[in-house]
């Protein structure tokens, strides 16, 4: 085949792919997004997901679906490591996977990063109440926001279930004497410039900034806030996910085991008998194209997605699922939203009694 032909069947194939991606995305999207750009075409890392997941749109009703229908020449599905196929995940994304404005050198754990001009400081809510210890800052991350709905149920949309217990959260951390930073504390991305779902680059700088806002912030944790969603309305329950390879991964870990253990034992000590997930890995959160994606707002920055990593221990919670009635059900009733939010900060007590500093 000439390079001529090459280049229309590589065209063909990515517009298909990109036919497949896009397809996914309208399904838990009010606006349909617009096709992918030319540039889009070429490149590669435009067409990696965002796996952001955790923030990548929907936790949606896609997730399997979606990736057996990415074609991964060359790769033997068996070859690749095993992931559930009842697992909750993303549909890809037609995203860049660096933001432009990455650098790329990866932050050192504790580096403050520089501030980039254009990128939001975060929302600071000040501790109510003397800090037990030293001043302690915790970043608290409302997942997606704006044109990035997550997961939905009916009318409920998790970008606002997500926003509802962080809310929640930041209020009690407050009052305990932590100061808060909050990513966005309304219904908007984080990065000014995501203004529609589905353009290339947009979600990858709202996840960067998601990260910055808590490193220039100097936290000293990051909490992402999160809901899930499957194709498979029988998932339900409650998971945690955490990252192993950074530095600090054995807090990663203790700290996902702690917020695991406070949603669920606040969810069951008000009726809700919640289905523990357990906590999860995020090396292989999800493939693409043979090759594994982990959680952007968790992960070092070093693999195919080179960015800025968070400089401090985070979590990303996913409380319940909003594709399951019953979750769903429970979502909406503020007792459950207060009751999540609780199990987030007895963690966050948890964790400092366990590295106290
Ligand atoms: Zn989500």
């Amino acid at each position: 085949m000439g390079p001529a032909s090459r280049a229309l069947a590589e065209l063909l194939g990515t517009m298909a792919l990109a036919v497949v991606l896009l397809g996914c995305q309208v399904v838990v999207r009010a606006d349909p997004p617009q096709p992918a750009e030319p540039a889009a075409m070429t490149a590669a890392p435009a067409e990696a997901p965002a796996a952001d997941d955790a923030t990548a749109p929907a936790d949606a009703p896609t997730d399997s679906a979606a990736d057996s229908a990415v074609p991964e020449p060359g790769t033997p599905a068996a070859a690749e490591p095993a992931v559930a196929t009842d697992e909750p995940r993303r549909p890809p994304s037609s995203e860049a996977a660096p933001a432009p404005e990455a650098p790329a050198e990866l932050a050192a754990p504790g580096a403050p990063v520089p501030a980039l001009a254009d990128e939001p400081p975060g929302v600071v809510w000040e501790p109510t109440a003397p800090p037990v210890g030293r001043l302690r800052t915790i970043a608290v991350d409302p997942g997606h926001g704006g044109p990035e709905v997550g997961a939905t149920s009916g009318s409920m949309a998790e970008k606002n279930v997500n926003l509802q217990i962080a809310l929640i959260l930041a209020e009690m951390l407050a009052n305990d004497g932590f100061r808060v930073v909050l990513t966005r504390d309304g219904d908007r991305a984080v990065h000014p410039e995501y203004v529609q779902s589905g353009v290339r680059g947009q979600l990858t700088r709202d996840l960067q900034a998601r990260v910055a806002i808590a490193n220039r912030q100097n936290a000293d944790l990051f909490l992402a806030i999160h809901n899930n969603g499957s194709g498979d309305p029988g998932q339900r329950g409650t998971e945690v996910w955490y990252n192993r390879l950074r530095p600090f991964a054995d807090h990663n870990l203790a700290l996902a085991e702690l917020v695991l253990d406070g949603i669920v034992q606040h969810l069951r000590a008000i009726g809700y008998p919640t289905v523990n997930r357990g906590v999860k890995d995020d090396t292989y959160f999800r493939f693409f194209r043979g090759r594994p994606f982990n959680i952007y707002v968790l992960g070092p920055g070093d693999g195919p997605r080179p960015h800025v990593p968070t400089a401090m221990p985070g979590v990303l919670g996913e409380s319940l699922f909003l594709s399951n009635p019953a979750d769903a059900a429970a979502l909406r009733r503020p007792e459950t939203l207060a009751a999540i939010a609780r199990g987030y900060r007895d963690a966050v007590l948890g964790y400092f009694e366990r590295f106290a500093d």
